[in-house]
């Protein structure tokens, strides 16, 4: 792919904010020709906008991404409009030869890739793109009949029977070239791309949790690889202890690799074998990070519309009161409540929490699991076109490989049998962490001394349940047999 060191080629990035094992960079660079790095911001609805907290993210990702190409002699130029006729321009006014980019798996995404590509290679422009997000891309993973898996298990063997391919080291300096002053004149400054909140900021609490960037990424996982992996198993489920590796957001935007990580893992566990269950479990998680994308590119549909079309029917319930409860934690259920808090302040969720407060948003409130998703679409750091919505239609029981509709999560259970002490309550709960632990999963079922001395008043304090858990339950079972076939 050698081309002649005055004629450019792009690199265009896209949710691959690294410079290590980042192949369509990796190609640009080993071209030898001057190599120009963008990204362009297109808010032009031909692809889902991001929600706030995640362009909040985008704007860390893009600077520290920006700072690691200045470190090797390059820079990150920053653009604003509709990709299909700002890429077409960067084309042509750089007079360059190539272009390399990482490819996405959404069928938006797709549309305007090859749209992209149709045009820029009409023009005469080599397009080249690889796998920059995936362990393998969608097609790749089939069964024996040469389809796509809709069932985990057999997806997950079928990726562990496969090699794993190696990451590509960063290049050590990138030839950097001038841009055409026509097109500098277009960028974008990023403080003006206005990806961080104003007036009000209210992104305090996510500055205070996270750093975005491909060095912290790779600081956490360092540090998750020494002391997080060894009972991630067990402590995975504990919301009160940090015992995942808290990556999503990073391999949301591409800060890390999921090959980076599989190396990394694999490596670790071969020097230290006791760690084999809990690489094991770890690792399936990447896994099932794959195999929603692969059921996103083989349904575009999941974000918008229920899997399985008996659930077109469901008797959703519209309900602005109690979903804005569910939205600001404050349900009366104090784990659902903090999980519903931990999300607003710092902008992500423990798994398990996810799973109880989307449980009980679809089953307790039997509210349409596409307000849920797109409440989370806005608020999480880490949200994900594939991740997010195969995960709402999984509690909600309308996905592939879903959860059955008969498990209607008890929030009071799930609290004590995974936060026992109340810890992950007493933090993000504030007006609760006086109460004894036997009653801070179930405060109505507290003394009225016990309540004073803990300073709450009931329904003042803290509200009373928005619905009561049996009543509920049972309302939630006789929605989902309503529906044929299900059984
Ligand atoms: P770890 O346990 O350390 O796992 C490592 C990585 O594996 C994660 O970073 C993630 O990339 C992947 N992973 C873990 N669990 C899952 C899973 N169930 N499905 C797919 N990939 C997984 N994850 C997102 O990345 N974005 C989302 O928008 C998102 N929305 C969710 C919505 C609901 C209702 C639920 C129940 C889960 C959702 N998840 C989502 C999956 C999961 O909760 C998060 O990936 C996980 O909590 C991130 O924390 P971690 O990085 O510490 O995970």
């Amino acid at each position: 792919m050698s081309t002649d060191s005055h004629t450019p080629v792009l690199v265009w990035f896209r949710d691959d904010h690294r410079l290590a094992d980042n192949p369509a960079l990796a190609a640009a660079a080993a071209t030898g020709s001057q190599v120009l790095c963008f990204v362009v911001l297109d808010d032009s609805g031909d692809v889902r906008p991001l929600g706030g907290a995640a362009r909040w993210w985008l704007h860390g990702s893009l600077k520290a991404l920006g700072e690691s190409l200045e470190r090797v002699g390059s820079r990150l130029a920053l653009f604003r409009g509709p990709a299909l006729s700002v890429v077409e321009r960067i084309a042509k006014e750089s007079g360059a030869s190539a272009i390399f980019w990482n490819r996405r798996y959404g069928a938006a995404e797709i549309a305007l890739d090859t749209a992209i590509k149709k045009r820029l290679t009409d023009g005469g422009l080599k397009a080249h793109s690889f796998n920059g997000r995936l362990l393998h891309e969608p097609w790749d993973i089939v069964n024996q009949a040469g389809r796509p898996f809709q069932v985990f298990t057999p997806y997950l063997r079928a990726v562990t029977a496969r090699r794993q391919t190696a990451p590509l080291p960063a290049p050590k300096r990138i030839l950097g070239g001038a841009w055409p002053t026509s097109l500098s004149a277009s960028m974008v400054p990023l403080e003006e791309l206005d990806l961080e909140p104003s007036s009000p900021d209210w992104a305090g609490g996510l500055r205070e949790a996270w750093t975005p960037g491909e060095q912290a990424a790779r600081a956490g996982f360092r540090d998750f690889l020494s002391t997080g992996l060894e009972g991630y198993a067990e402590n995975r489920d504990r919301p009160s202890i940090s015992g995942t590796s808290r990556l999503s957001p990073h391999l949301r935007f591409g800060e890390i690799s999921p090959r980076q990580v599989w190396h990394a893992v694999t490596t670790r566990v071969a020097e230290h074998p006791g760690l084999a269950r809990d690489t094991e479990k770890y690792l399936s998680e990447i896994v099932w990070r794959d195999f929603s994308h692969q059921l996103l590119h083989f349904h575009p549909h999941l974000p918008v519309r229920p899997h399985s079309s008996r659930f077109d029917a469901f008797p959703w319930i519209e309900a602005p009161r109690t979903l804005k409860a569910w939205q600001r934690g404050r349900t009366g259920y104090p784990i659902v409540d903090a999980g519903m808090r931990q999300l607003w302040r710092t902008g992500w969720m423990h798994n398990r929490v996810r799973m109880i407060t989307a449980s009980f948003l679809v089953k307790h409130l039997l509210t349409d699991w596409r307000e849920g998703e797109a409440w989370f679409w806005d608020t999480l750091v880490d949200a994900d076109p594939a991740n997010n919505a195969f995960s709402w239609q999984w509690v909600a029981g309308s996905g592939p490989d879903s959860a059955p509709f008969h498990r209607i999560f008890n929030p009071v259970t799930q609290g004590e049998k995974f936060d026992p002490a109340g810890d992950y309550i007493r933090a993000f709960v504030p007006e609760l962490a006086s109460l004894p632990s036997a009653f801070i999963h179930r405060p109505w079922d507290a003394p009225p001394a016990v309540l004073r001395a803990a300073g709450i008043r009931l329904g003042e304090t803290y509200p009373d349940p928005v619905v009561p858990h049996g009543p509920a339950r049972e309302r939630a079972l006789q929605a989902f047999r309503s529906l044929r076939g299900l059984e």
